[in-house]
């Protein structure tokens, strides 16, 4: 079973017993609302879907789950079993029983659903990230696990609820996109013996790969091209450890004919720079608004750059909203690249 050694700083005996208690206690007939972070990504869409259809095994049959923003799923996340519990965030319940929320480290990424963690009887949060700000009432934050779903695996086998393919087929989504199809360092021998729980129940890891991670329209590769080729690389940043950064415009999507969610594996053709130690995109989502993600292999404590201008995420992986100008959203992360260096005290 999985599951957190003394010492670690995943969440409490007294924490679990506290959220199975929650689950269990919903009253017959009650409604459960399951809300993940702005602009799902596999770790937040499969948590979550994975852990509804843990719900419904148990019996919960008023069950939504949702996201703040538009109700609109990048392609590859299209299709995940448990997809039909998904309602717009303008239809989910106003005043659920019990509240859930995945892989979101502070209250601002669940948008305007950020009033139902008042407005329900009880708010659980089930989040691995180390900003995460302790919002909500009961709280599974588990900053060593490789993602939300290992945490969601946990509490699903507390709770007794079998693995399913439907389930695997989520919570392998969740994995995989937060370990890089188990390449980062939050790889470690419980994530693979938990990838081969989900694969035990049948799933077809090549299949879901493919079309979560390999499949793409002609029009995001040529894309990619245009913005790579603009690409930038500061070797003198991070105390030369080197930066290279891309941006992407509305109008590049536009000319391209592409949406949005394309831009998402953008970083990883940018961050295997060998010459630089992080690695940034910066993605404009209206006139002067970007989302921006940030990538390090080590020498930079990413996310607390991400939490210096008003973001979070983990010290390999982070992101923040950025405004202004692209260049001025850069000369910002220039301008917190320094502190972030990762001293020898802190070395893992
Ligand atoms: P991304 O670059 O979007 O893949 O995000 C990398 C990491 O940073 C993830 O763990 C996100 O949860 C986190 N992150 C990205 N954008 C934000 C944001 N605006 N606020 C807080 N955390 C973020
Ligand atoms: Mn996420
Ligand atoms: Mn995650």
């Amino acid at each position: 079973m999985p599951g957190t050694a003394p010492g670690e700083s995943g969440p409490t005996e007294a924490e679990w017993a506290a959220a199975v208690a929650a689950v269990r206690q919903v009253p017959a007939g009650g409604r459960v609302l399951l809300v993940c972070h702005v602009n799902p990504d596999g770790d937040a869409l499969g948590s979550m879907l994975g852990f509804a259809q843990g719900l419904r095994w148990l019996g919960v049959d008023l069950l939504q789950a949702t996201f703040p923003g538009p109700f609109d799923l990048p392609d590859p996340l299209r299709g995940l079993p448990g997809e039909e519990l998904l309602v717009p965030a303008t239809e989910a319940y106003p005043d659920p029983d019990l509240v859930i929320c995945f892989d979101a480290a502070s209250a601002s990424r669940l948008g305007e659903l950020v009033d139902r963690l008042d407005a329900a009887g009880a708010a659980l949060v089930l989040d691995h990230h180390a900003s995460n700000t302790r919002f909500g009432g009961l709280h599974l934050v588990d900053p060593q696990a490789a993602a939300t779903s290992v945490v969601a695996e946990e509490l699903l086998d507390r709770l007794g609820v079998p693995l399913d393919a439907g389930i695997a087929e989520c919570l392998y989504v969740a994995l995989t996109t937060d370990t890089g199809s188990f390449r980062f360092e939050a790889t470690t021998p419980a994530v693979h013996q938990m990838a081969a729980r989900l694969l035990a129940t049948g799933i077809r890891p090549g299949d879901i790969s493919r079309r979560i991670f390999d499949h793409r329209p002609f029009g995001a590769v040529r894309l990619f091209g245009e913005v790579l080729g603009r690409a930038r690389l500061e070797p003198a940043a991070a105390g030369g450890r080197g930066l290279v950064w891309t941006y992407a415009t509305q109008d590049d999507l536009v000319r391209h004919g592409q949406r949005p969610y394309v831009l998402e594996a953008l970083i990883d053709s940018v961050r295997c720079t060998a010459e630089a130690d992080v690695s940034c995109v910066v993605k404009q989502v209206s006139a002067h608004e970007w989302a921006v993600s940030l990538r390090s292999k080590g020498a930079v404590d990413v996310s607390r750059v991400a939490v210096a201008l008003g973001g979070g995420g983990h010290r390999f992986a982070a992101g923040f909203t950025g405004r202004g100008s692209a260049d001025e959203v850069m000369d910002g992360i220039r301008g917190q690249l320094d502190d972030a260096l990762v001293g020898a005290e802190d070395q893992v």
